[in-house]
């Protein structure tokens, strides 16, 4: 058996909670929260399984769903998606991600990805036929590189994914970043995959720079998104895509065979929650305290703090430790620090093609005051 992706094997998230899991060690690895959505979420979704919203809804996902994310997309960034032929309801960001990527590139053509970046993207590209091509963020801000980015562009390019808030970094794209992304992208046909699925979690003041506010970007992007991250629910899978119409007709071509619709009940009960926009409106003011939180703790410890501006999860670098503990690896620092000082966390490597080490670690802080305060006692106690 000649293996479709013969360089993957079980993702990081999954290797490390099981091994916070084995350690009795707390999670700080994989990002989800350890505390549950809101009540008033799950009324919803109860009521939505007691009328009877247990069988196929439409292939596009629930209208009144879809039309709940067009009025927020408007509200918030400005642009108008049309319901009917311009938005889509997935399962997850994850399934969008790879439905917009086997609709949109042709096998031989090139996909460019900023590294490091989230691990789904490079096995898209390669189920397409395609090929990836990485190229990094400027070296220790992370920020965007304009002129590798622009060196990168070839005739082959098909597109560019692009994520902000960013994971792991917690880098936010400023509204002149996106302006130079577009003037780049301006005399091409490249197409911007856009994963926004951290949306709702930027920090001291800053906006999200979603491609929805950019009018020139939005005509030729996917904008992705998903409910798990904005209402800590990560285990429902319920997403969502938005993209011009034509760009739709194909991403709905491939999504009627992949998943071809979502599940119902969900669906509406989303529906309904998201008539109020308090939710995600205080976010960012929910996941700032908690970040602030950690962060003055984890100034108790040797470990040296990278920028947070947004995102629910906080890099730090471990040059600083004792030098047997800061010569070791990322994976095995983070495999050290589950097992020994009980705290789980992912290496930086698992998000570069190549697994460089750069003595970086990312943990996650969408967890409960007291989860954050035990594996800050851990940390300052045992470093
Ligand atoms: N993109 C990024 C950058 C993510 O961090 C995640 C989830 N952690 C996803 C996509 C996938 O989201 P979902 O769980 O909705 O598939
Ligand atoms: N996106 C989450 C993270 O970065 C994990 C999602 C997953 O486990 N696949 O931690």
């Amino acid at each position: 058996l000649t293996s479709r992706l013969p360089q993957v094997g079980t993702t990081i998230f999954t290797v490390m909670s099981a091994l916070a899991q084995e350690c009795a060690a707390v999670n700080l690895g994989q990002g989800f929260p350890d505390f549950d959505g809101d009540a008033r979420l799950m009324a919803a979704v109860k009521q939505a399984l007691d009328a009877g919203h247990n069988q196929y809804p439409p292939m596009a996902g629930v209208p009144v769903l879809r039309e709940a994310i067009a009025a927020k997309i408007e509200a918030l960034y400005g642009q108008r998606y049309d319901v009917g032929s311009e938005i889509t309801v997935t399962a997850g960001a994850t399934q969008a991600i790879l439905t917009a990527v086997l609709a949109l590139v042709h096998p031989g053509d090139e996909v460019i990805v900023l590294e490091p970046c989230y691990d789904s993207y490079e096995p898209a590209i390669t189920l397409a036929g395609a090929t990836p091509v990485r190229v990094p963020l400027s070296a220790g801000s992370f920020r965007p590189d304009f002129a590798r980015l622009a060196a990168a562009i070839t005739p082959r390019t098909r597109a560019l994914i692009v994520n902000t808030p960013h994971n792991p970094t917690g880098t936010v794209w400023s509204a002149a970043e996106m302006a130079q992304l577009a003037e780049l992208l301006r005399p091409t046909d490249v197409l911007l995959i856009a994963d926004e699925v951290y949306e709702h979690m930027v920090y001291d003041g800053a906006a999200h720079q979603s491609v929805a506010r950019h009018p020139e970007l939005a005509a030729r992007s996917v904008l992705i998104s998903s409910f798990g991250k904005t209402y800590h629910v990560t285990g429902w899978k319920v997403g969502f895509a938005a993209a011009p119409a034509a760009l739709m007709a194909e991403f709905r071509k491939v999504h009627q065979f992949n998943v071809f619709t979502v599940n119902s009940p969900m669906q509406h009960g989303l529906a309904a929650y998201m008539a109020d926009p308090a939710p995600y409106l205080e976010l960012p003011a929910f996941y700032q305290r908690k970040r602030d939180l950690f962060r003055a703790g984890l100034a108790g410890t040797p470990l040296r703090l990278l920028p947070c501006e947004g995102t629910y999860f906080q890099c730090v670098d471990y040059s600083g430790l004792h030098a047997d503990i800061a010569a070791l690896g990322e994976a095995d620092f983070c495999r050290w620090l589950t097992r020994e000082v009980g705290v789980a966390a992912i290496p930086l490597s698992a998000f570069y093609a190549d697994g460089r080490n750069q003595q970086i670690a990312r943990l996650c802080f969408a967890k409960r005051d007291e989860t954050l305060q035990a594996a800050l006692e851990r940390l300052q106690q045992r470093l």
